[in-house]
């Protein structure tokens, strides 16, 4: 009886008659009992007269934790309008400003996930049980965590407690994309202390002020975490988030084959693009094998992309991994990325540094196109601008349909805009950005879509999967799977349309085919746990897209996919 105000069982003005008089509700609201459409409506209505994003990003906080289905409804209603501001880009302004509007998130008594401190370490349980104990209904356990040390916030850098902003968005993006029951979705901010002076010098900063600690104190320390929550919950899927790039990767490599974990920034990131590349490749038209990729940008997001797409033409094209490495080439602040350039490479970019430039050095990004002649030219630099009129024109000189990828963020950083690639190859280009472009209206008034490579077409649907057959760990080739699936997942009017994602407005739909693909993979290499999925998909049948097995699956994941609806208080 107590949980009926509870934010997940609330209905408010939409509390039936009956309802009112069985939890003695009557006379403590208006009479008048309404639909949730009416609700969702009243909400726009409030959400629209906010004058700053930030004060829109408040209002709908404090909604989802007074009535999470409203919340939802009105997400699932407009995600365009409301994606931007529950994530990027207001998201990054709520996690700057995180300390000063922490309280008017969430009325009193609810709350937004977990805050571990380091120095709760040794009373983790407890901290477990708190949470467990605060929850309406303490029988419902957590299916996934995304978790931050809040140490690379976007492109913000270090934000401390602040960080928390960010698993609390994306597990919402995990529900409205892919149909997680929000109630088993835990966000957790590590607060390990944080190295920005601005915080620590901020009086109402809510984090430690103390330095980060390093090595392996570190590593101790979310290694205890991560032991204690799969104790608590050994089915929990973990999603690592914005953690500073150093520690991303380490710890990557040293937890995914102990628990069932991803990282969404390395491997989501390089899923999506590879998704792109895919359909980009499509429609060139050209054999795979004869295309040539220049990254500009050999950081760690340029070399795990690269990477990622490798296995494109190693599990597609049957090629060994030599013959696919010679068809990348990596371009950093130096020039082009060789052996005998005379500087120390960075471990990460000695894998694709070029044998074959006969003692030349390339410096500028023409000297290199024109050394090259790239079919694909992909950016991950955060040089704003650098693929001018000069370098454009240059590549569809080269091509007949030139693969453009400028994905740096945020837009002030991306290598071109959508506008400036079609005009300088007459409307030639095939274009991804990381950020969002508008659409660009051609001198015929014809309309075109940008693609966009966001991770949401990936992240929410290789989560679902997960969950739904718990592989024993999540691997490259289930990576893969969700990738090809993806690209795979566009209808016939979208590549009539020369698009290269899907429009964000099937997210639903498109995330149900890639949990799919996860499972059927996850099966595939025999690392699923779940037992129905086994009855689904005998070993031996066909599982491939249109049969009876596949159908089966896939139906079997949509009727798993949480809706926002009221058809009963709880
Ligand atoms: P990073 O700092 O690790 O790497 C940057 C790279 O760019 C380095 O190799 C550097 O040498 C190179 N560079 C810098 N100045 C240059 C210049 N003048 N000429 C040539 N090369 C130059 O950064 P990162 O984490 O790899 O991220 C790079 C960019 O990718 C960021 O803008 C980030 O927002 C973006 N990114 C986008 C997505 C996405 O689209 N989903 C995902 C991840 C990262």
């Amino acid at each position: 009886m107590s949980n009926i105000r509870s934010s997940f069982k609330s209905q408010g003005t939409a509390t039936s008659e009956s309802d009112r008089d069985t939890y003695k509700l009557r006379g403590l609201m208006p009479a008048v009992v309404e639909s949730l459409e009416k609700q969702v409506a009243r909400a726009f209505e409030q959400l629209r007269s906010k004058s700053s994003d930030l004060e829109k990003y408040i209002f709908l906080a404090w909604l989802r934790n007074t009535n999470t289905r409203l919340f939802y409804k009105m997400v699932m209603s407009s995600p365009e309008e409301l994606m931007p501001l529950i994530y990027t880009p207001t998201v990054g302004a709520a996690c700057v400003n995180y300390s000063h509007i922490y309280p008017f998130l969430a009325p009193n008594g609810s709350f937004d996930g977990l805050f571990i401190s380091i120095d709760d370490i040794p009373v983790l349980d407890q901290l477990i049980e708190n949470y467990k104990n605060a929850l309406p209904d303490s029988t419902l356990t957590p299916d996934i965590s995304v978790i931050t040390d809040g140490s690379r916030i976007l492109g913000l850098g270090d934000l401390g407690v602040g960080g928390m902003g960010i698993p609390v968005g994306k597990l919402q993006l995990y529900v409205a994309a892919a149909g997680l029951d929000p109630r088993k979705t835990l966000p957790i901010c590590l607060d390990f202390g944080t190295n920005n002076q601005k915080n620590l010098e901020d009086p109402l900063y809510l984090g430690l002020r103390r330095k980060r600690p390093e090595g392996d104190e570190f590593h101790q320390a979310v290694d205890s975490v991560l032991a204690t929550l799969n104790k608590a919950f050994p089915k929990m899927l973990i999603q690592f988030e914005d953690f500073s790039s150093e520690h991303a990767f380490e710890l990557l490599e040293r937890h995914r084959n102990r628990y069932l974990s991803f990282n969404d920034d390395i491997q989501g990131t390089g899923a999506v693009i590879l998704s792109g590349f895919i359909n980009a490749v499509r429609e060139v038209g050209i054999p795979a094998k004869q295309h040539k990729l220049l990254f500009f940008g050999a950081g760690s997001a340029g070399v795990g992309v690269a990477k990622q797409i490798m296995d494109y033409f190693v599990l597609e094209h049957g090629m060994t991994e030599e013959e696919a490495k010679k068809l990348f080439w990596l371009n950093d602040s130096k020039g082009l990325v060789t052996h005998d350039r005379g500087d120390k490479l960075a471990q990460h970019k000695v894998y694709f540094a070029r044998e074959d430039n006969e003692g030349q050095q390339y410096k500028s990004l023409k000297e290199t196109i024109e050394h090259v002649r790239p079919t694909a030219l992909i950016g991950l630099s955060s040089q704003g601008g650098v693929f001018d009129e000069e370098v454009l024109k240059l590549l569809s000189e080269i091509n007949e349909r030139p693969i453009v990828f400028p994905l740096s963020n945020p837009a002030t950083q991306a290598e071109c805009s959508f506008e400036q690639a079609m005009i300088h190859t007459k409307g030639k280009v095939l274009f991804a950005s990381g950020t969002a472009f508008p659409r660009y209206v051609d001198e015929h008034k014809q309309e075109h879509v940008p693609g966009q490579g966001n991770n949401m077409y990936i992240f929410p649907g290789l989560g679902l999967g997960a969950i739904l057959s718990r592989p024993s760990r999540i691997t490259d080739t289930i990576i893969y799977a969700s990738a090809a699936a993806l690209a795979d997942s566009l209808t016939e009017d979208e590549r009539k349309s020369h698009l290269l994602y899907p429009r964000i407005d099937r997210i639903r739909e498109v995330s149900a085919v890639v949990a799919a693909a996860v499972c059927r993979q996850a099966v595939k290499e025999n690392l699923a746990t779940e037992p129905w999925i086994l009855s689904i998909l005998p070993s031996g049948a066909s599982t491939e897209v249109g049969s009876p097995a596949w159908e089966e699956l896939l139906k079997y994941v949509e009727t798993n996919m949480w809706e926002p609806s009221y058809k009963a208080i709880n």
